[in-house]
């Protein structure tokens, strides 16, 4: 059993499942008839945001999410602790073509992507109700898109969710574990890719099997931090991270993980790829304890080659 960095999280790896990459023929793909993501249909959705324009057309776009998670009710007379359900919820469709997935972009596609991700935080921001701006992709069905376009979306909320507090506090400038995380693990047998800024590794401690992070090698704490070259660098590395975890399986989450209004924080992205028959089960859910069927080490040398 290993233990996580520095959460006390525990994970299992359990081996005797061959890593096998998914029959692509199992990927569902809705035709772009009637697509609300689809140009030309840009009326199905709400009033856009904003857009990248290219050729007369846009590259990257922004509307509101017409089903909004946050925005329901709010109590105020109930005993138990409340919080304020007030918040945005965006889509940005990264590419206007229904057939292509992130993984298909061109660098430069993927750094409009990256910039708009950098805008959209700093905009909701701007609401100082906001705690954290959540930025999340779900790529396939079995990844929870109800849609086929690819899109990603940028949910804002009131509080910063525990989960990011708790990484927060152990990643202070000058004592923080990602540093630490990121120099040990740039040369070893989980190490999948390397560029001028950025490492791509399987944590040594996953949730999931065949999880991948995208870590900065320089204390960085947001988007904004970023050079332009080194928003290029990022383009870089996710592109040829999520096309690794897509020899595995079509289906995968992607969470944004920053530091809220410049607040300090490590910052990378986590790529959790989705197998369907490897759902969290009894144990999981009843234990917290994480199982992964093939080793982190394993999976970096699948990724690689
Ligand atoms: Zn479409
Ligand atoms: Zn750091």
């Amino acid at each position: 059993m290993r233990k996580d960095y520095f959460r006390d999280l525990w994970t299992f790896v359990a081996p005797g499942r061959s890593l096998r990459p998914f029959d692509s023929g199992q990927i569902q793909v809705s035709d772009s008839q009637g697509c609300f993501f689809c140009p030309g249909n840009e009326h199905m959705t709400p009033p856009e945001i904003s857009r990248i324009s290219k050729n007369g057309s846009w590259q990257v776009r922004v509307f509101p999410n017409k089903f909004p998670i946050v925005g329901g009710e709010d109590f105020s007379d109930n005993g138990w602790k409340v919080a304020s359900s007030h918040g945005y919820h965006e889509v940005i469709t990264e590419t206007p073509d229904h057939n292509k997935r992130l993984s298909q972009v061109t660098k430069q596609e993927m750094i409009y992507t990256l910039i708009t991700y950098r805008d959209r935080i700093n905009a909701l921001e701007k609401d100082n109700r906001i705690g954290y701006v959540s930025v999340f992709k779900n790529q396939g069905r079995e990844a929870g898109a109800s849609l086929d376009h690819s899109h990603t979306q940028v949910l804002a909320v009131s509080q910063v969710p525990a989960c990011i507090r708790e990484k927060m506090d152990y990643s202070h400038a000058g004592n923080c574990i990602y540093c630490i995380i990121v120099e040990e693990e740039k040369t070893s047998p989980r190490a999948v890719f390397e560029t001028q800024a950025f490492v791509a590794f399987c944590p040594f401690a996953p949730r999931f099997t065949h999880e991948l992070w995208v870590v900065a090698k320089k204390h960085v704490r947001n988007l904004n931090d970023l050079s332009s070259a080194e928003v290029a660098d990022l383009a870089e590395i996710l592109l040829k991270s999520l096309q690794a975890v897509e020899k595995v399986s079509p289906n995968y989450n992607m969470m944004v993980n920053y530091g809220p209004r410049g607040a300090d924080f490590h910052f990378h992205i986590e790529i959790v790829p989705r197998i369907p028959h490897q759902v969290k089960a009894g144990f999981e859910l009843g234990t917290n304890y994480a199982v992964i069927t093939t080793s982190p080490e394993e999976t970096a040398a699948f990724y690689k080659g």
